[in-house]
């Protein structure tokens, strides 16, 4: 969980992670330091990336944390997984209940690989600007907490931020009651 993702430049490829079928590189850019992950597969829309656990759970988000439910956060493993960027297009998901990172589109070779923090991310540690080009591009990411249900419901979400917003929404009702 960094940044957005960005247009690259140039690109040199640094790491290179190979699961059982499939290969990834994260790409660093020379100057800024951006990494990004890159698929060097081809995945087809609701295709299996990989499946991700947890190198360690915290009671609080980070920078580099993923939201897994209303109170738990994971720092990812595999930890190649930690440096998909977000996107207000993504191609990717976090599925949280099965624990895998599927396909939302289709990815090609060289594609770099992002999901929508705000489909896992409730309240982010560190809120950043978008710059990641989509015609629909939010500007300003901060978790879901501060998206409309109009905007969110655009996207696929994790159960815990479903959840979260059924609740955002009843404790709004309540509010609206006359006393
Ligand atoms: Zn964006």
């Amino acid at each position: 969980m960094k940044e957005s993702a960005a247009t690259h430049l140039k690109t040199s490829r640094i790491i290179k992670h190979t699961t059982d079928n499939n290969d990834f590189e994260i790409w660093e850019q020379p100057g800024t330091g951006h990494k990004a992950l890159h698929s060097l597969s081809r995945f087809a829309p609701g295709d299996r990336l990989d499946n991700f656990g947890a190198r360690l759970k915290l009671q609080q988000p980070s920078y580099l944390s993923v939201q897994i439910s209303a109170d738990d956060h994971i720092l990812l493993k595999p930890e190649y997984l930690q440096y998909m960027n977000h996107s207000c297009q993504p191609n990717a998901l976090l599925d949280t209940r099965e624990m895998e990172v599927r396909a939302i589109t289709a990815i090609r070779p060289g594609d770099e690989i992002t999901f929508f923090y705000p489909s896992t991310e409730w309240s982010m540690a560190q809120a950043f600007s978008c710059h990641c080009r989509s015609r629909h591009c939010l500007k300003y990411i901060q978790g879901a907490a501060y998206l409309s249900a109009d905007i969110l419901e655009y996207y696929y979400l994790a159960d815990h931020i479903e959840e979260m917003l059924r609740e955002r929404s009843l404790g709004d009702l309540f509010e609206e009651e006359p006393a």
